[in-house]
């Protein structure tokens, strides 16, 4: 299987060169050029699979110049370190038509952990088959949980190095604790003094610096990222789709061909555009649901086809959607235009000049075709987390949107589909918030309580702290430097 760049300018490449290579030379993103077909026999011989086989059958029709037992390899490894490694992502039901797709019972409790347990082992295959020797050295630039999650899925992995980057002054007390506390020897973080912005303008910096990385090509490194834009870090995410549609057939919930309608709270567009494959893939998606919060640009473009970056922006209970620019859009917009390089390119340049693009009429009636869309502002997710407990189960924020969304599309439509809902982190990562919406309130909490939120959580609910989030306060603090944003570079250098 090839792949090439939705922009349409960059020669075909192999799956491990897209993983290797991350964005593609013309800024691109990496798009398989067609896509495997999952069908009825293949989802039926998943069923009775624990989770990391599941996961490297799928993964080996997206990643073909992998073989199946070098994925099995690492997906074993990556899911290993899962609450449950057989049900690595559980799906709970919460009432006859609505259920969740557990994904945060990672080691940093949540989603992203999914996938960036499994990239490193990707990655530093990708460079074995593409004859590289050189050390990678991942540069993160993190306004909370990616960082955390990069650090654990790069901790200790051979020929990897991590170095992250967080705004001194823009992260939680855990959120902090969790990174600096992080084990690992090939592992470093630098808290930066500024704010996010300050923090991605250095790495970005440090990116485009050609001095430095001749310097680190003579050290033997390259300079790679960990986001969310690269192929790597999607394919992980259409694996649980799929293993949720199995886990509805062995429940007897659904039989093949139901078709089963996916929520999923949105921040980059990752994630929902993984369950777009899987439906494109074949499997039985009904719709796809794009849950914002109150920045609600994707509800807007997916509802009127335009998309308009010029608005401002807001801090929600869901920090983690608090994005304006969603960048895997680029990618479905490719697959509705049928790889239309040009037409993509205009519009994502229209986007850096304008701040918006129009898309397509066809495009248009294809997004409408396969997705609706919704936002809700912390009101309505407290309000969403309350219901949830309601039914027996503890929501975070993230959730809580999806939660409210699809209850209010729900009202809007006047009947109730068969839904599941991608739930996307451990309550006891947003603890102040679910506090604050368990207790009735109606406004964000926005006094940062430190680790005595978690305390408070498990005792108002009765639930147990998970293990990766219990004692931070009292495990040792390996990273207390901060720098400022100018001695970005000589920090990383230094960490080397
Ligand atoms: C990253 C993240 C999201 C958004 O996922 P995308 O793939 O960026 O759309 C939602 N919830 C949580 C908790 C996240 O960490």
């Amino acid at each position: 299987m090839e792949f090439i760049s939705t922009r349409g300018r960059s020669p075909a490449v192999s799956p491990s060169e897209a993983i290797l290579n991350g964005l593609a030379p013309d800024g691109g993103l990496y798009i398989p050029v067609s896509l495997p077909k999952i069908d009825r026999s293949f989802v039926e011989e998943l069923c009775p699979l624990g989770y990391a086989e599941r996961a490297a059958r799928v993964l080996s029709l997206y990643l073909t110049d992998y073989s199946y037992s070098e994925l099995l390899e690492y997906a074993r490894a990556a899911y290993s370190r899962f609450e449950d490694p057989e049900n690595a992502a559980p799906t709970r039901r919460l009432s006859d038509d609505t259920y969740v797709l557990e994904l945060y019972h990672g080691p940093t409790c949540a989603f992203k952990d999914m996938a960036l347990t499994l990239l490193p082992h990707l990655l530093t295959a990708a460079m074995r088959k593409n004859g590289i020797s050189d050390k990678v050295m991942i540069l993160v630039a993190t306004s909370g949980d990616t960082g955390k999650a990069a650090l654990a899925g790069f901790a200790d992995v051979p020929g990897t190095a991590i170095t992250v980057f967080y705004p001194e002054d823009g992260v939680s007390t855990v959120q902090k604790l969790q990174m600096i506390t992080q084990s690992g020897e090939n592992v470093a973080v630098f808290a930066v003094k500024g704010n996010f912005d300050d923090a991605q303008n250095g790495v970005k910096r440090i990116f485009s610096d050609g001095a430095c990385a001749e310097r680190l090509k003579s050290k033997a490194v390259r300079l790679s990222s960990a986001n969310s834009i690269n192929w790597g870090r999607l394919v992980p995410q259409i694996v649980y789709y799929i293993s949720a549609y199995c886990d509805l057939l062995n429940s007897k919930t659904a039989e093949w061909g139901t078709e089963v309608d996916f929520c999923v709270p949105t921040g980059n567009f990752g994630n929902i555009l993984a369950a777009f494959y899987a439906k494109k893939s074949g499997l039985p998606i009904g719709r796809l649901i794009c849950a914002s919060n109150e920045n609600d640009v994707l509800t807007e473009f997916l509802t009127t086809g335009r998309y308009n970056r010029l608005r401002e922006f807001k801090k929600t209970s869901s920090p983690s959607m608090d994005i304006l620019i969603s960048s895997n859009v680029e990618r479905l917009l490719a697959e509705l235009t049928g790889h239309d390089g040009e037409a993509v390119f205009e519009m994502m340049r229209s986007l850096s000049e304008k701040g918006s693009y129009v898309v397509p009429e066809e495009v248009f009636a294809a997004m409408r075709g396969n997705f609706a869309a919704g936002s809700t502002d912390d009101a309505g997710t407290y309000q969403a987390i309350r219901d949830a407990f309601g039914l027996g189960w503890l929501s975070d924020t993230h959730t809580g949107v999806a939660l409210k969304v699809l209850e209010d599309l729900r009202k809007r439509e006047g009947s109730r589909r068969l839904t599941v809902v991608a739930s996307t982190a451990s309550p006891y990562k947003f603890a102040v918030d679910v506090n604050a919406a368990l207790a009735g309130e109606k406004a964000r909490r926005t006094a940062d309580e430190g680790i005595s939120a978690l305390d408070r959580l498990s005792r108002d609910t009765g639930t147990v702290i998970p293990a990766p989030l219990s004692g931070l306060d009292t495990r040792e603090k390996r990273f207390t430097v901060s720098v400022n944003p100018e001695d970005m570079l000589s920090a990383l250098e230094g960490a080397l």
